[in-house]
């Protein structure tokens, strides 16, 4: 362990001149040092661009993985022009349109930055602050800054100096304290290094105002960044990491309003049965209506700005008061929802519960589809659910149509049960919708139809027995005598009520589920 840095406090209120605060501050940038100062958007912790080691310590500070640049904060374009290579003509375009302000564009650089601020990579992130505390740093220290977020590397982003201290303080050389951001979310970063102007990262600047002054082909999302696509991974660097994440478990749930809060009731009062600390992000028109839990407002749909303002805050005071799960809301508002939605889905891990999504059929699936899922499926039946499932019977390997087995037969007619006209058939894709549980007798099944069936994953396809808490798979008699048919049956018998109380104590919800997202 190294000793701890004293770490100086400055404090600027409005009013105050700003040149003779930041005289100190601006220094220990010149010789080298650290400070944490207040952007519009985040706190940055910055050190002098060009000095390789000042770079170096930021990494250490924050705990980043060295591949991660930094962004580099500068108070005139002509900065710009001098780490670059020659600009396109679109630098000029968006710098006139959005600078000074919350936007961060990537360029081909030159060698005056050191590829310890870049991470290694020859083009160069380069954004110019608007907030006055920034400006007048980069001007009294006479440095560029590179500032990424002063937080640890994985935390939330730090929108008040308090956060910076709780991260930081013994690390970095001075934390300048103005108060609370504007903004809350990182800058948009447009990447200019290679073909057309691409976001790496949403932010306050939206695709809708790029496109207004690039032309509407003209920029695109990083396709590693949309949601359905899990296979490309998204290009900036720090887009990859885990981020912003609470130390509490947090799950989205989306949905129609009433569903959505009816879920986070259902969910926190089962988190607060099991002895949970429970927190809920919630919006301001819907706030009234949770129930327990330490229910944080986090801003009005109306007002998505306020909602960007304040998530991080709200994610680190669920830390400090022991938060362990978290329920929040969806919000995918117009003007912010994509950039709002993009750091909460990371905070979450994607975990995304579709709320209202209720199971409207059940198939269990068996091999042959001729002793165990008609059998199951006929159990099932005869149960009480609350709302109603369609049931079916399949199997995985069906030559042709094949009535019920005989000694299942024998069984179920010992119970006052017949499924005379059965016919075995073959599972297919399509009877997998979205809103279908798949149950098979054993791990081997399920993962065979995982693997085969497109509409089949591990959120709709299940072991029957697993599913329900059980641990032991449900047996195929086949060969067996008559009494152990009769066993499995009891055994399923039982499997089965349980699943019938599951499935009416969810209120027939997939609300569990969990979704994969960008
Ligand atoms: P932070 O300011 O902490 O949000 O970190 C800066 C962000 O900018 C990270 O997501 C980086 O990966 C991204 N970034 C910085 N420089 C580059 C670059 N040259 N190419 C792509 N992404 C970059
Ligand atoms: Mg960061």
């Amino acid at each position: 362990m190294r000793t701890p840095l004293e770490t100086k406090q400055f404090r600027v209120m409005p009013g105050d001149d700003l040149k003779e605060i930041l005289k100190e501050p601006g220094k220990i940038l010149r010789e080298g040092g650290l400070v944490a100062f207040p952007t519009e958007t985040v706190y940055g912790l910055g050190g002098d661009a060009e000095n390789a080691a000042s770079s170096r310590k930021i990494y250490a500070a924050k705990g980043r993985p060295s591949d991660n640049p930094l962004i580099i904060h500068i108070a005139d374009f002509s900065q710009m022009e001098a780490i670059a290579q020659e600009l396109v003509p679109e630098a000029k375009i968006l710098a006139d349109a959005f600078w000074p302000g919350p936007m961060t564009m990537i360029v081909r650089k030159n060698d005056r930055i050191p590829m310890e601020t870049t991470g290694g990579l020859d083009t160069v992130a380069v954004r110019m602050p608007s907030h006055p505390v920034a400006r007048q740093l980069i001007l009294t220290s006479g440095c560029m800054i590179a500032a990424p977020s002063a937080n640890t590397s994985g935390r939330p982003s730090p929108t008040r100096a308090e956060h910076v201290s709780d991260d930081l303080a013994g690390k970095i050389d001075a934390i300048i304290d103005g108060g609370p951001v504007e903004i809350g979310l990182e800058s948009t970063i447009v990447d200019l290094s290679d073909g057309i102007p691409t976001v790496l990262r949403p932010g306050y600047i939206n695709l809708r105002m790029l496109e207004d002054v690039l032309g509407q082909d003209r920029v695109r999302m990083d396709p590693g960044l949309m949601e359905e696509n899990t296979r490309l991974r998204p290009k900036a660097p720090g887009m990859r990491y885990k981020h912003y994440a609470p130390r509490g478990d947090l799950k989205i749930v989306e949905g129609s309003e009433g569903d959505v809060v009816e879920t986070i009731n259902r969910l926190s009062a089962k988190a607060i049965e099991e002895g949970r600390r429970v927190g809920i992000i919630a919006s301001s028109e819907t706030k009234s209506r949770y129930l327990q839990g330490d229910i944080a407002e986090i801003g009005a749909r109306s007002d998505d700005k306020a909602i960007a303002r304040h998530l991080f805050g709200i994610l680190r005071r669920f830390d400090d008061d022991g938060i362990e799960r978290i329920y929040s809301e969806a919000f995918d508002t117009p003007r912010m929802g994509t950039a709002i939605m993009n750091r909460l889905i990371k905070a979450a891990a994607h975990q995304v519960i579709r709320a209202g999504r209720r199971v409207t059929r059940v198939i269990f699936v068996s091999g042959r589809g001729v002793c165990r899922a008609p059998m199951a499926a006929e159990l099932m039946r005869r149960q009480r659910l609350i709302r109603p499932v369609e049931i079916l019977a399949r199997g995985r390997l069906v030559l042709f149509p094949e009535p019920i087995n005989q000694k299942v037969q024998a069984v179920l007619q010992g119970k006052g049960m017949e499924l005379a006209d059965y016919e075995s058939r073959v599972l297919k894709n399509e009877e997998i919708s979205d809103t279908t549980l798949v149950f098979t007798m054993d791990a081997a099944q399920r993962a065979d139809i995982i693997q085969r069936f497109a509409g089949a994953d591990e959120n709709n396809t299940y072991v029957l027995s697993y599913y329900v808490g059980d641990e032991l798979d449900i047996l195929n008699p086949y060969g067996g005598n008559l009494q152990q048919y009769g066993l499995c049956f009891e055994v399923l018998n039982q499997t089965i009520g349980k699943l019938a109380v599951k499935l009416n104590e969810t209120a027939g919800s997939l609300s569990e589920s969990k979704e994969e997202r960008i």
